[in-house]
C-alpha cells in the first residue's frame, strides 16, 4: 500500500519524537511492501516566525490532500505573548476544523512493567487498566456563543453549550464501533441530572445503544467518572462523553498510567482520515536535549495505521514493539526506575524499530 502522511513535528519536542516514529514507520514499510511517503509542514510557533501564521494555506491544503497527519506539539513560551489571533494553538484548532475531525480517541493503558509509575496504590491497578476514551471535539461549550461585557457597572462572561442530534449520533457510534472491537462496554459520560444538553446526549445514546445489542451499556454522571476513575479504572473499556467533559477527565486518565510520555491519541473524521499525535505538549523544558521519551508518538503512529489504513497487523507489531523494549527495561528519563537501562530518545526510536523485521 501507498500512503502520504503529512508530518506536522511542530515546536519543542516536536521534531526529535516525530524522527523516531518515522523510524518505526519506516520499518514497518520495510517489512511489509508498504510506501509512506511524508510531507512535511512547519505548524505552530516555528512556522509563526516563518511566515508570522501559526499554519500557512499551503500546509492546510496539504493536510488535507494526504491519507492521514502525524503531529508532534505546537507551542512554547516564545510564543506565549503572540496576538492571540496567531497563537500556535489556533493552528491545530484550525487543521481539526478543515478535516472534520470530530472524534477524539485516546487509549489509557498501564504497561504491566510500568505499573509501578502509576500514583494508584497497587491493588487498584492489579487487574490492570485498559479503557478509551471517546471525547467529541468540535461540538459543545468551546464552540459556542461567546459573550463579555458589562452590565451596572459589572463584568460578565457567557460561554454557550449547544449540542445538535448528528454530532452526538456520530460519536456515540464511534464508541459503539470500537466497543465491538474492545470487551464490549460503553460508559456514556454527562451530567443529565443538571444539563438539557446532558438529556439530548443521553436519549440518543440510549437509542444508538439498540442497535448495539452486544454491548453493555451504563450511563455514569461526569462527577462519579472522576471518581471511579481513580477507585476503580479497570470497571471501564470506553468511555463515550462531550467535548468539555472529555477534555477534563482524559487528562485524568492519562495520570493513571503515571507517565504522559506514553500516551498516543487519534483524532477521526467521517471518512479515514485522521490526525495522530501524543497527548503531551511541546516540553519545551527538555526540548533539544535528545531525552524526551518518545513512545506516545510511536504508539500513535500504530494507531494512523489501525485506524486510518486499516493495517491492524502492523499496528500490533508495533505496540508488541514497545511492549517488548519496555519488558527488557530500556526507559527514558521520564519513567526510570532502579535497575533498568536508561536510554536517549533516539535509541529508544532505534530499539523499537529494530525489534520490527
Ligand atoms: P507538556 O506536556 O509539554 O509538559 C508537561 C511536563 O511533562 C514537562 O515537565 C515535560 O518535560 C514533560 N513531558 C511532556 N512530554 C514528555 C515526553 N514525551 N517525554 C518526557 N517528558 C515529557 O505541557 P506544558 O509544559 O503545560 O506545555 C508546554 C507547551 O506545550 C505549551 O506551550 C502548551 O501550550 C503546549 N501544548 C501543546 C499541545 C499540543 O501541541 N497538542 C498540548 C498541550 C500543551
Amino acid at each position: 500500500m501507498r500512503k502520504v502522511i503529512t508530518v506536522l513535528k511542530g515546536d519543542g519536542i516536536g521534531p526529535e519524537i516525530t524522527d523516531e516514529a518515522i523510524k518505526v514507520l519506516n520499518r514497518v514499510a520495510e517489512k511489509y511492501g508498504h510506501e509512506f511517503e511524508y510531507k512535511y509542514v512547519d505548524i505552530g510557533g516555528c512556522s509563526i516566525d516563518k511566515y508570522c501564521v501559526p499554519i500557512t494555506d499551503e500546509g492546510m491544503e496539504q493536510c488535507k490532500n494526504c491519507d492521514s497527519v502525524l503531529l508532534g506539539a505546537v507551542g512554547g513560551p516564545k510564543w506565549d505573548n503572540v496576538d492571540p489571533s496567531v497563537r500556535p494553538e489556533k493552528a491545530l484548532l484550525a487543521v481539526r476544523r478543515e478535516l472534520g475531525l470530530f472524534a477524539n480517541l485516546r487509549p489509557t493503558k498501564l504497561f504491566s512493567v510500568l505499573s509501578k509509575a502509576s500514583p494508584l496504590k497497587d491493588e487498584v491497578t492489579e487487574n490492570g487498566i485498559d479503557l478509551l476514551i471517546v471525547r467529541e471535539l468540535t461540538g459543545g461549550i468551546y464552540f459556542g456563543k461567546r459573550d463579555t461585557g458589562e452590565e451596572k457597572g459589572e463584568a460578565y462572561a457567557s460561554d454557550e453549550m449547544k449540542y445538535w442530534e448528528h454530532e452526538i449520533e456520530r460519536i456515540g457510534r464511534v464508541a459503539f464501533e470500537s466497543a465491538m472491537k474492545r470487551r464490549k462496554k460503553v460508559s456514556s459520560v454527562d451530567k443529565a441530572n443538571v444539563l438539557d444538553t446532558s438529556r439530548l446526549w443521553r436519549k440518543i445514546m440510549h437509542k444508538l445503544s439498540e442497535e448495539y445489542p452486544e454491548v453493555e451499556y451504563e450511563d455514569v454522571l461526569v462527577d462519579n467518572t472522576a471518581m471511579q476513575l481513580i477507585k476503580n479504572p479497570g470497571r471501564f473499556d470506553v468511555i463515550v462523553t462531550e467535548n468539555m467533559f472529555g477534555d477534563i477527565l482524559s487528562d485524568e486518565a492519562s495520570m493513571l498510567t503515571g507517565s504522559i510520555g506514553m500516551m498516543p491519541s487519534a483524532s477521526l473524521s467521517e471518512g479515514t482520515r485522521g490526525m495522530y499525535e501524543p497527548i503531551h505538549g511541546s516540553a519545551p523544558d527538555i526540548a533539544g536535549q535528545n531525552i524526551a521519551n518518545p513512545l506516545g508518538t510511536i504508539l500513535s503512529a500504530a494507531m494512523m495505521l489501525r485506524y486510518s489504513f486499516d493495517m491492524a497487523k502492523e499496528a500490533d507489531e508495533i505496540e508488541n514493539a514497545v511492549n517488548e523494549t519496555l519488558k527488557e527495561g530500556y526507559r527514558t528519563v521520564d519513567i526510570m526506575e532502579d535497575g533498568k537501562t536508561q536510554v536517549s530518545c533516539s535509541e529508544m526510536g532505534k530499539i523499537v524499530a529494530d525489534k520490527i523485521c
